[in-house]
């Protein structure tokens, strides 16, 4: 079966299909045709061969599970083309050398597709330094990123760190010092800064703390990237904070990272 319907899904192998409502008129909202004829693209080439239900609906994208043509599960993220939400984005990508070209910043259907490519770039290029894991990319059409899917097994999604359920105190400690290692890895071999770290974008898939979310992430010379990470900073140890860990000073953390 290697179709997708307009504003639904191929019935997935047991996958959870959207049913009521409220469910609809999210999907509908993001697959506009433009946003479909993407995914047929994607489709014709062998990319995806089956489009299921929604994982994840956010204000600024939704996440979507699919299979490949080798049965192997992706995470389809398709980017909201609604413009409000994209006002905030301003700030990530102007300080960027890597995004300068831009009457395209004015655009806001290309100002979705840079960002989209962004994500795609930063997820490449934190993917193959191999020092921090992270879902593998393996395709972007505009507003449309295909990746790996980072599943529990049995075909749910592995969970955020937010909803993860610690095994002990001692696992606690241990993935808040991945934590701050891949905070390290992340500055020093990928040369970026996360820019919205927290528990939300983290995914602890395999017994590794997987980051993801990468669309805002800069590079170090981005005249805002030290507050970015100084906020990552603080809102890591916020969250191992709550969890009971004994934490490092934030200013200690930051100069163990760009040191
Ligand atoms: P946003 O926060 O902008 O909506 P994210 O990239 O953080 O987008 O994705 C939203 C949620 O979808 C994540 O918190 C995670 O639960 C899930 N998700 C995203 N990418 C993957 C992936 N590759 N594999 C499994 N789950 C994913
Ligand atoms: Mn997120």
């Amino acid at each position: 079966e290697n179709r997708i319907e307009n504003g639904g899904f191929t019935s997935g192998k047991g996958n959870k299909t959207y049913k009521d409502k409220s469910d609809r008129a999210t999907v509908e909202n993001v697959l506009d045709p433009r946003t479909m004829k993407f995914l047929s693209a994607l489709t014709n080439r062998g990319v995806i061969s089956e489009f299921n239900g929604c994982i994840s609906s956010g204000k600024e994208a939704n996440v979507y599970h699919a299979f490949g043509p080798e049965g192997q599960e992706l995470a389809i993220k398709i980017y909201k083309t609604s413009i409000l939400v994209f006002k905030d984005r301003e700030r990530y990508v102007d300080g960027e050398f890597r995004f300068r070209n831009s009457r395209s910043q004015h655009n806001p259907r290309k100002m979705i597709k840079i960002w989209a490519e962004k994500e795609f770039r930063n997820l490449r290029r934190i993917h193959s330094s191999g020092v921090v894991p992270t879902a593998c990319p393996v395709e972007v059409k505009s507003n449309v990123l295909v990746m790996q899917f980072l599943n529990r097994g049995d075909g749910a999604p592995s969970p955020r760190l937010k909803d993860y359920q610690y095994k002990d105190e001692l696992e606690v400690a241990h993935y808040y010092y991945k934590a701050i290692a891949y905070m390290r890895l992340l500055y020093q071999v990928c040369r970026l800064v996360h820019a919205d770290l927290s528990e939300y974008n983290i995914v602890v898939h395999q017994n590794a703390l997987h980051i993801i979310d990468v669309s805002q992430s800069v590079e170090p010379y981005h005249p805002m990237s030290l507050d970015f990470l100084r906020m990552d900073i603080k809102n890591i140890n916020a969250y191992f904070g709550k969890m009971g860990v004994s934490l490092f000073q934030e200013r200690m953390i930051f100069q163990f990272i760009i040191a």
